[in-house]
């Protein structure tokens, strides 16, 4: 993309005016991720946004965690979302930032608005604070800790600082106006006693600063120009504005909104993901079910089609829920373009060549895309045994050949890649299920059109059964069977599809057990796959079902 390309969303509109107007030379943002818990796909479209404006308008985007709360971060979340962000394609400006790099600042600023008479340490209770808060259409009262006088507050607020108070026991507010139709602004709380440890500055503070007091002062710092986040925060931005207002900050910021992405079939919010990781409904935050960056990822979605899918769905201003086939939609368009075709037999038939001696294996070779010869061919061992899959094949010779366009007892059908064999025969067990199909080849048919009056169904796969390997195949399908699961009044979990995994062993052919951990293929006539990322090994060959051929879901 370039600038000359045509703003496509309001955000775009916004930056080019003030780019035009010279407000300002260059863009910053900033991707502000609360370490405590793993990056979703909804965090996937504020990176794309932030990131992909800052790369549009060569202007900077920083990654920073914002980490407030010392309560509910963890340092396996920061590496694990600094890895989400590089694997999606995107390089922060300069070393990742931290909000606790500014806890000494927000100290001072506190003390700022303290001194201006603009902050008061307060001694409410938490029921008493609320029930003095009012609600939207209920003026507050005053909090009677509200005059004290700037020595008194300034000294109150240091021996909060030194650890002289329990948590709970005083807060420091902004002092601005109980009677706000903004609930906001009715004296919101700056800092919150605490005695944990921090994962980034240890027992240095007993005090941490809200959300609200931290968010827009880390912008100033930063110089952000467009500070973007959702529309949530929308009657926040005038408590932005307050700040920015009322302290000596180095920079002005302003605050945007746009509309959330809302999933259907799909849970975004990292407190209940992480309760399916606690509560071992799925293996980890990177299951291949979770709609995190990390189990898309090990499910095979590529970070090319996460990007094209945040850039079909469009920045707006009003919320609405994207239908996940979209997503798919998107995934499915890149792997078929781009995966590798291989055969992979799911439920196996035997089929015995009797006109192929045993050991003889002959090299068949086949393109690795049909419509890319750049990416090459691979070479499929034909033997004397086979698999076919079980649903290929039929006794059943009154079936149409355009109903059943595979192997019918009596005809033929074209092995991909290979000949076009005949069924002549099947041998059953003392159940009557069939255990084997003989067959025999049709000679000078490989890339070659049978001779006049053998007629192939149609094209199946295959796999050689002396040559072939096993693998184990993780089929997934959708996690939850609701397309609300947590929009209405039932606890989410109760929508769980309990057959959101099935383990199934497969024949493969046996270049696949070289893939690389990561690597997608197209299983023909199956589904797109891909080498699981932790447990693929070629001694013992895991595949994820990354998705379907099609879309077979509703409708
Ligand atoms: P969650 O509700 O999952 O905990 P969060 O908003 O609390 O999400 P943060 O770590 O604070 O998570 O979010 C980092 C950034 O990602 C914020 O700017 C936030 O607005 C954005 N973001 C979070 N969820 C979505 C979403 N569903 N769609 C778009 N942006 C999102
Ligand atoms: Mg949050």
């Amino acid at each position: 993309m370039s600038i000359t390309d045509k703003p496509s969303h309001f955000l775009e509109q916004i930056i080019e005016k003030d780019l035009a107007d010279g407000k300002f030379s260059s863009i910053s943002t900033r991707f502000p991720p609360e370490p405590n818990g793993f990056l979703h796909v909804g965090h996937a479209k504020s990176i794309c946004l932030n990131f992909g404006l800052a790369e549009k308008y060569q202007g900077q985007c920083n990654l920073r965690f914002d980490d407030t709360n010392p309560a509910k971060e963890e340092q396996v979340y920061v590496d694990a979302i600094k890895e989400d962000v590089h694997w999606l394609g995107f390089q922060w400006a300069g070393e990742v930032r931290y909000a606790s790099d500014y806890f000494d600042t927000f100290y001072e600023w506190a003390l700022h608005l303290i001194r201006e008479g603009n902050a008061y340490v307060c001694d409410l209770s938490p029921e008493e604070a609320s029930e003095y808060r009012g609600w939207a259409t209920k003026p507050g009262k005053d909090s009677p800790y509200r005059t004290r006088s700037v020595e008194e507050n300034l000294d109150l607020f240091g021996r909060m600082r030194a650890g002289e108070f329990d948590e709970g026991a005083k807060v420091l507010r902004a002092k601005i106006d109980m009677a706000s139709s903004n609930m906001n602004l009715r004296d919101p709380i700056l800092y919150r006693i605490r005695k944990q440890s921090h994962h980034q500055t240890g027992d240095k503070w007993c005090i941490y600063p809200s959300y609200d007091f931290a968010h827009g002062q880390e912008d100033a710092i930063e110089g952000i120009t467009h500070s973007i986040c959702t529309l949530e925060f929308q009657d926040h931005r005038p408590l932005y504005d307050w700040f920015i207002e009322n302290l000596p900050v180095p920079h002005k910021p302003r605050q945007y909104e746009f509309a959330r992405l809302n999933l259907n079939y799909t849970v975004t919010s990292k407190r209940k993901l992480k309760k399916l990781v606690d509560e071992d409904v799925v293996s980890g935050w990177d299951d291949p079910r979770m709609p995190t960056i990390s189990g898309m990822r090990r499910r095979g979605y590529t970070a090319s089609a996460i990007r094209k899918f945040c850039d079909m769905i469009g920045v707006t201003r009003s919320d609405g829920i994207v239908d996940v086939a979209m997503l798919e939609h998107a995934i499915r368009d890149d792997l078929n373009e781009n995966a590798a075709r291989a055969m992979a037999v799911l439920n196996p038939l035997k089929v015995v060549i009797t006109n192929l001696p045993e050991g003889e294996v002959q090299a068949m070779t086949a393109a690795a895309h049909p419509n890319r010869p750049e990416m090459g061919e691979r070479t499929l061992p034909f033997t004397r045994e086979i698999y076919i899959d079980r649903s290929d094949f039929t006794e059943d010779s009154t079936l149409s050949r355009k109903k059943f366009k595979r192997l019918v007892l009596g005809e033929w059908v074209r092995l991909r890649s290979a000949y076009v064999i005949r069924a002549d025969e099947v041998v059953k067990d003392d159940a009557g299920k069939i255990v084997e199909v003989r067959a025999t080849l049709v000679p000078g048919t490989v890339g070659e059109n049978p001779p006049e009056g053998v007629r192939p169904r149609g094209v199946i796969h295959w796999v050689s059964a002396s040559q072939g390997r096993q693998a184990e195949l993780r089929i997934y399908d959708r996690l939850f069977t609701h397309e609300a699961p947590d929009r209405g009044e039932e606890d989410f979990m109760k929508y769980v599809n309990p057959e959101s995994l099935q383990v199934v062993q497969a024949w493969i052919e046996p270049g696949l057990a070289d893939a690389a951990p990561e690597q997608g293929f197209q299983f023909e006539r199956e589904g797109y796959f891909v080498a699981d990322r932790v447990d693929h090994t070629a001694e013992h060959p895991v595949f994820n079902l990354t998705i379907g051929l099609k879309d077979t879901q509703g409708k």
